[in-house]
């Protein structure tokens, strides 16, 4: 008897669950390497995505990468040319976004019912096959392919494919079947926008503004062209405020009681309503690709604990996925193993930035020393008017153009000059009896009763902040070692 070996048979080559700028990204570049591509969503597109729909520069190649610049509608889009930061109502710092080599020196504030259908779009030219309307609900991942189930109000569907990639954002059931678990709770980052009509100010200026009454989260507003903006708030769960807010109700009394943003809203009309979405920021220790699986974008928690920014690692891992995939591709290897190469670049392109990006929010998450860090922030700003390099190295942070670790080379100082402002006013607070205290000293007096108030709090917010620091220490060390490997 001859036995004739029997080719598997299969819907598409790769399955990508999710069609936001992740999915659709990675759609459209296998399908241009010639591999056949299902684009699953659980909507129909067009369709809105909860956002502040800032794109950065280094969004902006990626999109341009995929030919989405060229597209009918994308000149139209606003373009942001300057940003402007506030601490307390009050412009620490406004200036046009440096120039970096390689980088448009401008991002754009493009509506995601808009940005996500341009990349859709990209998509299907490159010959991928959009399902929309269709649900993930399950998968098998076996030895020779992956069975999706999916449902729409058809009713269930079960597709073939050699490689299932889960960009289902944030609340993925890919990474969650595929980890057996969900994130933990320390890594959500609540955030909710609204939009506005009639607002005062450039349609070229973005504007970040820090507030006491929710430091270290911070509200935006975006211009999205013709007087109307986005308008949102974004904080690391871990950092909520301790008082029973919903995070509408926050962002609302936000723009009341901060000026500088109650200023550009003077005569603006809400449009719609303040919705709200969780994010998972990123985590070095949750696994992103198994057996014939990769998860990009949100669903990989590839999301900044700072600022909450996604589309910029949606895009880029995308590419890093579809480049990974080229050579499983041609020789039918989807092993974890042979998925690995892709983990390692998310790993070394994010795995130091978020550990650094994860310090600061723990600890800024210690309300105790909010003072201490508004205070740095201000010297920074102040800097920052002085000396263009410190300007340039603090916009450029901000616009997602350069790494955080750059931080480090103008922070130097700074914490400690604040902490010095703060003890000295600590002194003279001591020598002006009780009357003094009551008035100039609050911000000293607030750090004081805080700390010795919350004991416990203060020990788990110690041993957060070492946790940490010993992240940053390792892969500081690690990235030296390869540095000197490769000759750095
Ligand atoms: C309020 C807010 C403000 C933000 N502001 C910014 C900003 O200004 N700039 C920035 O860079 N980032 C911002 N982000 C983050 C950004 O929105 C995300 O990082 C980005 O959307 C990630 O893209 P994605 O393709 O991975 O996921 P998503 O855009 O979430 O797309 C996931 C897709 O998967 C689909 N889906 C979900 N489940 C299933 C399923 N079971 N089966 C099939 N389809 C499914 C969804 O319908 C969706 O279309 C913000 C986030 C929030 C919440």
């Amino acid at each position: 008897m001859v036995y004739v070996p029997v080719k598997p048979s299969y819907d598409a080559d790769v399955i990508i669950a999710g069609a936001g700028p992740a999915g659709a990204a990675a759609a459209c570049h296998l399908a241009r390497s010639g591999a056949s591509v299902i684009l699953l969503d659980r909507m129909t597109f067009p369709r809105d995505k909860v956002c502040g729909d800032f794109v950065g520069p280094s969004a902006l190649v990626e999109l341009d990468a995929l030919g989405v610049s060229q597209m009918d509608g994308y000149a139209r889009t606003n373009i942001a040319r300057r940003a402007a930061l506030y601490i307390d109502g009050e412009e620490l710092i406004s200036r046009p976004f440096p120039e970096i080599e390689g980088m448009p020196s401008h991002g754009r504030v493009i509506p995601r019912l808009a940005l996500d259908n341009f990349i859709v779009d990209a998509a299907r030219s490159a010959g991928a096959r959009m399902m929309d309307g269709y649900k993930l609900t399950g998968f098998a991942a076996g030895c020779e392919a992956v069975a999706v189930e999916a449902a729409s109000s058809n009713g269930h569907l079960a597709l073939r494919c050699r490689l299932l990639i889960g960009a289902d954002g944030s609340s993925s059931t890919v990474a969650r079947l595929m980890r057996g678990t969900a994130p933990p709770r320390r890594d959500r980052f609540i955030a909710s926008r609204a939009y506005f009509d009639n607002v005062e100010g450039p349609d070229d200026q973005v504007d970040l503004y820090f507030d006491r009454n929710c430091y270290p989260g911070f509200s935006w507003l975006f211009p999205t062209g013709n007087g109307e903006a986005n308008v949102g708030l974004g904080l690391a769960l871990e950092t909520w405020p301790a008082h029973n807010l919903t995070p509408a109700a926050l962002l609302r009394r936000l723009m009341r009681d901060d000026a500088a943003l109650a200023a550009r809203l003077r005569n603006a009309r809400l449009r719609g309503t303040i919705v709200g979405w969780p994010l998972m920021t990123y985590n070095h220790r949750l696994p992103i690709v198994s057996d014939r699986v990769m998860l990009i974008g949100d669903a990989a928690s590839l999301i900044n604990p700072l600022n909450g920014e996604g589309i910029q690692y949606a895009l880029l891992s995308a590419r890093w996925a579809a480049e990974t995939l080229a050579p499983c591709l041609r020789g039918d290897d989807f092993s974890a193993l042979a998925l690995a190469p892709f983990a390692a670049r998310v790993e070394s392109a994010m795995r130091y930035d978020m550990a650094l990006a994860r310090l600061i929010v723990q600890f800024s998450s210690n309300r105790a020393l909010t003072p201490l860090w508004i205070g740095a922030s201000k010297i920074l700003a102040a800097r920052a008017h002085k000396d263009a390099n410190t300007a340039r190295i603090v916009s450029g942070i901000f616009a997602g153009l350069l790494p955080a670790r750059d931080a480090f080379k103008v922070v130097g100082g700074t914490i400690g000059e604040a902490a010095r402002s703060l003890a000295s006013k600590a002194a003279t607070l001591a020598f002006s009896g009780p009357r003094g205290w009551a008035g100039q000293g609050a911000d000293t007096a607030h750090v004081r009763f805080q700390l010795a108030s919350d004991a416990p709090g203060f020990a788990k917010w110690l041993a957060g902040a070492a946790a940490c620091t010993m992240e940053l220490g390792s892969q500081a060390a690690w990235n030296a070692v390869v540095g000197k490997r490769n000759g750095r």
